[in-house]
């Protein structure tokens, strides 16, 4: 497949195939995008050092709260666009709707490690940090950064795939399976090198 660098502007809409589909898993899926911000924040301190989220200008003081209730650091590293549906971009917002990049840390000192190594695109110690496994690490450095995919799924099938140019993926492990991820369903906050990565199905 043909991998254009200089995509057009970014879109990402939901269609349904009935109404009926949509008033049983909208308010579904929107319950699920909620929560995820909760299970990030649980899981620091308790099985990695650090997490990267999304948070809306509304809820930053109520969140920056928690944070301190648990004796995390918050370090708030970004605007970034917001729409009403999935975005990749970090396009600094132009009067209109933003969140708050941010980060939890369980010191001052990873807070700071990470935001050195997210700035260098240090992709090794970001997922060090964050919990990531090191091949998801180098797969998001080739594809992300160094060949500028936004959307990973076509090399992470690739990757699934092997040499074979006929790419038919088939038996994924469901803890690998990102394909939700654009509604804000998703298993694990890490892009993952493959469909078949054992260290992202753990
Ligand atoms: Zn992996």
């Amino acid at each position: 497949m043909k991998h254009y660098r200089t995509p057009g502007p970014e879109w990402c809409r939901r269609q349904w195939v009935s109404a009926e589909a949509r008033a049983l898993w909208a308010p579904r899926i929107q319950a699920i995008t909620a929560d995820w911000n909760a299970v990030e924040c649980a899981t620091v301190g308790a099985c990695r050092q650090a997490a990267v989220l999304h948070v809306d200008p509304g809820q930053l003081a109520a969140f920056s709260a928690k944070v301190a209730e648990r004796r995390l650091v918050l370090n708030v590293m970004a605007q970034v666009g917001a729409g009403p549906s999935y975005t990749s971009g970090t396009v600094a917002p132009d009067g209109g709707a933003f969140q708050y990049k941010v980060s939890i840390a369980t010191s001052k000192a990873v807070s700071a490690q990470l935001a050195s190594a997210w700035a260098d695109k240090a992709q090794a110690t970001v997922a060090e940090l964050l919990g990531y496994p090191q091949c998801c690490a180098e797969f998001f450095a080739a594809t992300w950064d160094e060949a500028e995919w936004h959307d990973t799924t076509w090399p992470m099938a690739d990757g699934h795939q092997g040499a074979d140019p006929h790419l038919a993926v088939a038996d994924v492990n469901p803890g690998t399976n990102i394909l939700l991820r654009w509604v804000g369903v998703r298993w694990f906050p890490h892009l993952p090198c493959s469909f078949e990565c054992e260290h992202t199905a753990q």
